[in-house]
């Protein structure tokens, strides 16, 4: 979402005459877009502020902003603490960019926008073309969150749930295709709770469907509790929709579950699983986990363990439970640190172990690859499978674009290596 929102500043910084720079040495004005879900992340804003600072150290200083939810949150905090910080600007407010700027340049003193304004960020950024013309891109569906689980900030920095209009969307997909987006994933807090005047996550996805030179569409994240039968119906149906669902379940005991307030227990989990499957075989699934919550027993730890060797999950995202300050869960009692480390340790090792075995049964057999870019090594291009694995090929064509059957030689936990089936025929003919 942070790189969804990244785009859109840069989008709308353009129109007023602001260049994307990779060497920051050169750069006049630096945005910061921070997160906030997880502890140190403050820290990590002084930490890279002071970079900054040691870099312009005998040079004009640059206008500093802080976007993001470390931004929401600290507001003020960090344009006292640190007087080299110009301007804080919240998620909702990335439409206050341009005349922020404009207002520094003038020599404006500290600047703090952290209302919650979602309708108008999304009028503003509406107005503002989306030039992303990479192979994938990200969309914003929705944003926000009301279900208030006991360990997350989200609610507090992201605020409500709110749907973007589904005719925005629509065109807002059928533009960034124009400029040569041929997959899109589309992003929310909790994406499959979108609802924009009775059309759902389902509606939007055979909508887009249409558009013709779409070719893959994905979204993420998907909570649970939301998971309709209209959306695992349209996995049936949806050829464009890929088979890899990440659905974070962050324990694998119900009484951890019902203490983090996630509202639903492994039993409706697992019968999830088993309807998406029924509704498309070849479906896989990614998750995300929190180790160590306070009350986490080993008996707790155990059944998560069973759940991640039940559903073999391709892809799991695991996190020592992180207290953040004002949620409820930050108030309950820790379950000890060395405790977590080790239980993180065995987790993560289980983890590796189901994944791998997951990827060398993909060795020797075919994946259909779209191919996102030419790396920097002239010949080998990156690109990704339907589960979203990452591949590399050797092409002396372009294959920017291009979706192409590979078959998969080698790879290790996070690239596979394959080779085109059949090189030169296919790629001519694609
Ligand atoms: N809305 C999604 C859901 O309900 O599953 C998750 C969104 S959250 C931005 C991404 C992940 O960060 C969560 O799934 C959770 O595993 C992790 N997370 C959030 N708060 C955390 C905390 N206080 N400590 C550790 N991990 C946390
Ligand atoms: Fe945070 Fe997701 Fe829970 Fe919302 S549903 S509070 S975003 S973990």
């Amino acid at each position: 979402m942070n790189e969804y929102d990244s785009n859109r500043i840069y989008d709308s910084v353009k129109e007023i005459d602001y260049e994307k720079t990779d060497n920051l040495f050169e750069a006049n004005c630096y945005v910061l877009n921070t997160c906030h879900i997880r502890e140190k992340a403050t820290e990590k804003v002084y930490h890279d502020i002071g970079r900054v600072k040691k870099i312009f150290r005998n040079k004009i200083k640059p206008i500093v902003l802080v976007a993001g939810c470390v931004a929401q949150a600290e507001g003020d905090i960090l344009l006292k603490r640190e007087k080299y910080i110009d301007a804080v600007i919240g998620p909702q407010s990335y439409h206050h960019f341009k005349k922020t700027i404009l207002k520094l340049e003038d020599n404006a003193k500290k600047i703090n926008f952290t209302d919650f304004d979602v309708n108008k960020k999304f009028d503003n950024l509406n107005m503002t073309r989306n030039t992303n013309s990479n192979v994938s891109s990200f969309l914003t569906i929705q944003e926000g969150c009301d279900k208030f689980c006991k360990f997350c900030v989200v609610p507090y920095t992201r605020g409500a749930e709110h749907s973007r209009s589904i005719k925005e969307l629509i065109n807002e997909t059928k533009e960034l295709v124009d400029n040569g987006v041929r997959e899109i994933t589309l992003l929310g807090q909790n994406v499959n709770a979108y609802n924009f005047q009775k059309s759902k996550l389902s509606n939007l996805i055979y909508e887009i469907s249409k558009i013709k030179n779409l070719k893959r569409i994905r979204y993420t994240t998907s909570h649970p509790i939301d998971f309709s039968e209209d959306l695992i119906e349209a996995h049936k149906i949806s050829q464009k929709l890929m088979p890899l669902i990440h659905l974070p379940v962050q324990s694998g005991s119900s009484k951890i579950l019902k203490k983090m307030n996630r509202k639903h227990s492994i039993k409706d989990y697992l019968d999830l699983i088993n309807n998406l499957k029924k509704a498309n075989s070849k479906i896989k699934f990614s998750s995300d986990f929190i180790i160590g919550y306070p009350g986490e027993t080993n008996e707790d730890f155990n059944q998560t363990l069973k759940l991640l060797r039940n559903v073999e999950f391709i892809n799991s995202y695991s996190f020592a439970f992180s207290p953040r300050p004002g949620t409820p869960a930050a108030r309950m009692e820790k379950v000890n640190d060395n405790i977590v480390k080790e239980r993180l340790v065995t987790f993560q090792n289980e983890a590796d172990r189901i994944k791998m075995k997951y990827r060398k049964g993909l060795f020797n057999n075919f994946s259909w690859v779209m191919f996102e870019n030419e790396m920097r090594i002239k010949g080998k291009f990156f690109g990704r499978d339907e589960f979203s694995n990452s591949v590399i090929a050797n092409s002396n064509l372009d294959l920017k674009g291009k979706i192409l059957k590979v078959k998969i030689i080698e790879g290790n936990k996070n690239t596979l290596f394959g080779e085109l089936e059949g090189e030169r025929n296919k790629v001519f003919a694609a």
